[in-house]
């Protein structure tokens, strides 16, 4: 049973070392092996061997893998290229209010926290981290004691949305903080077999497929990552996500959409440039009541990263 297989420490610090969306693949790989080989303890020595190994089936696998792809890659072209059975769990998901919905304060999560199988980054644990650094913020004191005896209706709130990719389902382009997960594809020197899911994959026509390989046109690549789940190769990798901090959207009777204020490496970056877009959006209360508003008259800069 594979249960009752033993990872040895060092041997799982290796496996977390593969990029995440491979990782489960890889270790796939060594279970099915180790069990093979009736082996109990999986050490480095051994998924040393099972790379060893692969490598030398690679031809034979890459073959299989075309096969199989060909067929599983079926796409449902006129919503956003996913897979039939992407597409059933995002549409039971997306008809879920998720997040976090207070007095002075809304945070709207995409179905990335309830398990989209195209997010990219933990929507969930930053909707718990901005939560927290909210509460704890200037924020609620200071709106409270603007509207004392007046009621706080939905414009007063302050607006947040996470989204795991850059299809922006929770709409962070229309909240005063929106944080989108993105992630950039890089060419590896792994064969192409040519199989052409990453031209299918990308909608944004950024993949030239060439005979050694794909080339990206960065300045149309949305990094969503479609094209690097597509590959089954491992010619096409992503390397750590990353997150675009956009803020000063909003509705209302002047709509207006988000500036991108910042693209940070580091998930902690997050909430403290949540605190600064607070701070900034209080000490120029005098200026408007919205912070897009303030944002049209005044620039924001991030001073504390
Ligand atoms: S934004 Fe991306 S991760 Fe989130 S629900 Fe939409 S498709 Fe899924
Ligand atoms: S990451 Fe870029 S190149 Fe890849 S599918 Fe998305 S838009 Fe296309
Ligand atoms: S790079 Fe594109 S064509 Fe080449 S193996 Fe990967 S998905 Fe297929």
């Amino acid at each position: 049973m594979t249960s009752k297989i033993i990872w040895e420490k060092s041997a799982e610090d290796l496996i977390n070392k593969a990029p995440f969306f491979i990782r489960g693949l890889v270790k796939k790989k060594i279970l099915e092996r180790a069990e093979k080989e009736n082996l109990r303890l999986i050490t480095p020595d051994f998924i040393n061997q099972v790379k060893r190994a692969f490598g030398n089936e690679k031809e034979e696998i890459l073959k299989e893998q075309k096969e199989k792809f060909d067929f599983q890659t079926k796409i449902k072209e006129e919503d956003y290229n996913f897979t039939q059975e992407q597409f059933e769990i995002i549409e039971k998901l997306s008809n879920q209010n998720i997040g976090y919905f207070e007095k002075t304060y809304e945070i709207n999560l995409c179905a990335g926290a309830r398990g989209c199988p195209l997010s990219l980054i933990d929507v969930q644990k930053i909707g718990d981290d901005l939560k927290e650094k909210i509460e704890n913020s200037k924020w609620q004191d200071n709106l409270l004691e603007r509207r004392k005896n007046k009621p706080i209706l939905r414009h007063h709130k302050f607006k947040i949305a996470v989204s795991g990719c850059p299809n922006a389902c929770s709409e962070p382009q229309i909240k005063d903080f929106g944080v989108i997960g993105n992630l950039k594809p890089l060419r590896t020197p792994e064969i192409c077999i040519q199989c052409g899911n990453c031209l299918k994959a990308c909608r944004e026509s950024s993949i030239i497929l060439k005979e050694d390989g794909p080339e990206f046109d960065y300045q149309k690549c949305l990094n969503c990552g479609l094209c690097i789940a597509s590959c089954p190769s491992g010619t096409i990798i992503g390397n750590e996500p990353f997150y675009k901090i956009l803020a000063g959207g909003k509705l209302g009777r002047h709509p207006r959409l988000a500036e991108e204020v910042a693209s940070l490496k580091n998930q902690e970056e997050i909430k403290k440039t949540l605190e600064e877009v607070i701070n900034f959006f209080i000490e120029n209360l005098h200026i408007s009541s919205r912070l897009g508003e303030i944002m049209e008259k005044k620039n924001f800069y991030i001073t504390d990263l």
